[in-house]
């Protein structure tokens, strides 16, 4: 699916994304590309190995003649410190080159436990939610800024995948909500305090996806799922057209 937008590419660019390997991280991966000039680096983050190897060998294969890009992967559980670290370290790698944009996809999260509020006795069980769907999302975030840090010239874009349930609450979803409602704030700020950033936090509707899967064994609802790739679509626009508000929250529904 090629877009006709304003903005016709996203420049010569660093774009990673996390939850690559699946999902709506994966229809990103797959779409992008089309939009990446030849010099551009794409970084594939996930934990699973053979998910990532897969779709790199679909992106190459897909690669337009000329069009010159490079693809890794990054295996890493996000959730660790290492698994942050070494992102970030394979990121800046890649800074000798010279490139206009950097964009950073935090895609990845998890649905966490689905149960009502005064179960969440453990502290534990709590923390390591968080750990990974906050903490590690500000920590890559973060890093990748002193890889590549915000200077005139350099175009830099943060995406931060939030949901609906980030300003609506759920009954028995305090860990997911909490966490889209804590990354939402994390970009606001991050926005006034770095005018050169650009922060969107979209949230991509109801998709077709491992996630919906769980949700629906875990809580017997269905919803009505749109294919990723539609969902991918709107926010390539935005991202093309560069003219939303930064830090504002954008719903798939909106748009
Ligand atoms: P998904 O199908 O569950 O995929 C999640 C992705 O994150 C996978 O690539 C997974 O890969 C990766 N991941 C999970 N744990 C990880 C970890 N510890 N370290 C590194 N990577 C990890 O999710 P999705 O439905 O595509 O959702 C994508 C984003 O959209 C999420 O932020 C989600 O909250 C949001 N969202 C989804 C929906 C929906 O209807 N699906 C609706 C609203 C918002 P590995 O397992 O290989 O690590």
């Amino acid at each position: 699916m090629v877009l006709r937008a304003s903005g016709s590419t996203l420049g010569r660019c660093m774009c990673i994304i996390t939850g690559a390997s699946k999902g709506f991280g994966r229809a990103l991966a797959h779409l992008v590309l089309n939009y990446l000039k030849t010099g551009s680096v794409l970084l594939l983050v996930a934990r699973s190995r053979p998910l990532l190897q897969q779709l790199k060998e679909e992106l190459l294969q897909n690669l337009k003649d000329m069009q010159e890009i490079t693809i890794f992967c990054t295996v890493a559980d996000l959730s660790t410190k290492e698994g942050v670290e070494d992102t970030v370290a394979m990121a800046r790698q890649q800074s000798l080159k010279e490139i206009d944009h950097v964009l950073l996809i935090n895609n990845a999260a998890s649905l966490g436990d689905i149960s009502p509020f005064e179960n969440f006795t453990e502290l534990e069980r709590v923390n390591s939610y968080l750990a990974f769907n906050v903490s590690s999302v500000l920590a890559l975030t973060a890093g990748m800024l002193q890889a590549f840090p915000p200077r005139a010239g350099l175009q830099w874009s943060v995406v931060n995948c939030s949901s609906m349930f980030a300003v609506q609450a759920l009954p028995s979803w305090v860990l997911y909500c909490t966490a889209k409602a804590a990354r939402d704030m994390m970009f606001r700020v991050l926005a006034v305090e770095n005018p050169n950033v650009k922060v969107l936090s979209y949230a991509p509707g109801p998709m077709d996806t491992q996630m919906q899967e769980d949700i629906r064994r875990l809580t017997g609802i269905q919803y009505h799922l749109h294919p990723c790739r539609d969902s991918a679509a709107k926010l390539m626009r935005l991202l093309l057209d560069n003219d939303f508000v930064t830090a504002c929250h954008v719903d798939f529904f909106d748009l």
